[in-house]
């Protein structure tokens, strides 16, 4: 009898954005021919850069000849690409050893991932609200305990992460091994400034911690005081892992290609004490575990550190920036509490007189057509918020915002 992993069970059997989709698809059966408007999920809607397209045809042509042909990647990733991260970091005065880059395919899979490597035991730090993927993480690898009345896993520490902290997480009071970061933040779309994490930084020196930081959105810094990488910080080398991808940077979410950052210097310890670098552990797990990323994806992201692909990715970046600052903007002068949408493509918002956020998820979706995501997906403090992206065209855009005004909101 094969017996079932049954930390699996524990999770939510239809994931959080399943739900949102089951009520448009409701909503569409009663009102077929209404345009609807999807501000809600965080996909990209651009095309890929150019410069990727001409790399990707070429690499295809390169396939299909015998003296060219490429099979396996190195498990690691090409060092075609792994040399332009490497160069890339350098602009942020942070120099990176190449064999401590590892390219991956996109970063979902390493926020998972990064646990076969760290001890059952670790107790687990996350914001609230946060991203989902780090708490079903957590359960499924079993180190979340037991869920509690109040929704909350009896062994994982969770952020305060409120209005009252302007919707930056809090430092933890107690001690904690592992600390989800995620800078800036998805879904409040709000930053921790250089001294702000420097705070994390030494808390995690100090404790012996290791801070998973996921800079999925880093693109979207333009504000000097924001870290781009937590590499920016004294000391980071030795407490973080930063995790990255092309998906927000450059509309590679249907590709999948990212990259993680192991230091030499993180260290992790034994029951009994001893020593290890997590880089060792990690070269363990991905000589065993994957076969790299294609060789097509991987000329793909290398094209966005040429010149021109440089100036086509910012321009995509630029575009979904000025959408967000674009609703940050009509939300803040209908007088709404905002919050995110200057470094991040996300827009945080309170609803109106205490509406839950699935109450107003179901107004602006009826009265609007606009599809938004409800904070509460995102844990218990995002109850009473709402997400918009500003991943959609200006078009759509434009008109959401004007059918919410019309709309009296
Ligand atoms: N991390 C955060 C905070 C995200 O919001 C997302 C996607 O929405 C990801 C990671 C996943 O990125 P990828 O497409 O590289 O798997």
């Amino acid at each position: 009898m094969a017996l079932a992993n049954e930390n699996y069970l524990k999770t939510p059997e239809i994931y959080c954005f399943d739900e949102i989709e089951k009520r448009v698809n409701a909503f569409k059966i009663l009102h077929p021919t209404a345009k609807i408007i999807r501000l809600g999920v965080g996909d990209v809607t651009r095309p890929l850069p150019h410069e990727v397209i001409q790399a990707m045809h070429k690499a295809i042509d390169e396939m299909g000849h015998a003296e060219t042909f490429r099979g396996y990647s190195p498990p690691q990733g090409y060092d075609f690409l792994i040399e332009k991260i490497q160069k890339d970091y350098r602009t942020l005065g942070v120099v990176l050893d190449k064999e401590t880059i590892f390219v991956n395919d996109g970063a979902k899979s390493d926020i998972g991932n990064i646990g076969h490597v760290l001890g059952r035991d670790n107790i687990i730090a996350i914001a609230d609200p946060v991203y989902p993927v780090y708490e079903n993480a957590t359960i499924m690898s079993g180190r979340a305990g037991v869920i509690n009345d109040d929704q909350k896993w009896s062994n994982v520490v969770y952020l305060r992460c409120t209005a009252e902290t302007d919707f930056i997480p809090e430092l933890p009071s107690e001690k904690v091994d592992v600390i989800y970061l995620c800078n800036p933040n998805n879904p409040t779309g709000t930053v921790l400034s250089k001294a702000e994490l420097k705070r994390w930084v030494d808390y995690a020196i100090e404790h012996q911690s290791i801070i998973v930081y996921d800079g999925a959105y880093q693109a979207y810094v333009n504000e000097p005081d924001v870290p781009r990488s937590i590499y920016e910080i004294k000391g980071a080398k030795k407490v973080a892992v930063e995790i990255r991808t092309y998906s927000k940077t450059a509309g590679f979410t249907g590709l999948r290609c990212g990259y993680t950052i192991f230091p030499k210097e993180l260290m992790v310890y034994t029951k009994m004490g001893e020593v290890s670098p997590l880089i060792k552990l990690w070269n363990r797990r991905i000589t065993n575990y994957t076969n790299g990323v294609s060789y097509i994806v991987q000329r793909g992201a290398e094209a966005i550190y040429s010149r021109k692909g440089k100036a086509e990715t910012q321009e995509l970046v630029n575009y979904y920036l000025t959408n967000a600052s674009l609703i940050r903007a009509e939300l803040v002068s209908l007088g709404y509490e905002v919050y995110g949408g200057v470094n991040s493509p996300y827009v945080w918002f309170k609803t109106p007189d205490g509406q839950t956020s699935w109450k107003f998820f179901q107004q602006l979706l009826y009265d609007c057509q606009v599809i938004s995501t409800p904070g509460i997906v995102f844990g218990n403090s995002g109850e009473g918020y709402m997400r918009l992206t500003g991943f959609s065209s200006r078009e759509a855009t434009l008109e959401a915002l004007s059918r919410i005004r019309k709309g009296g909101f």
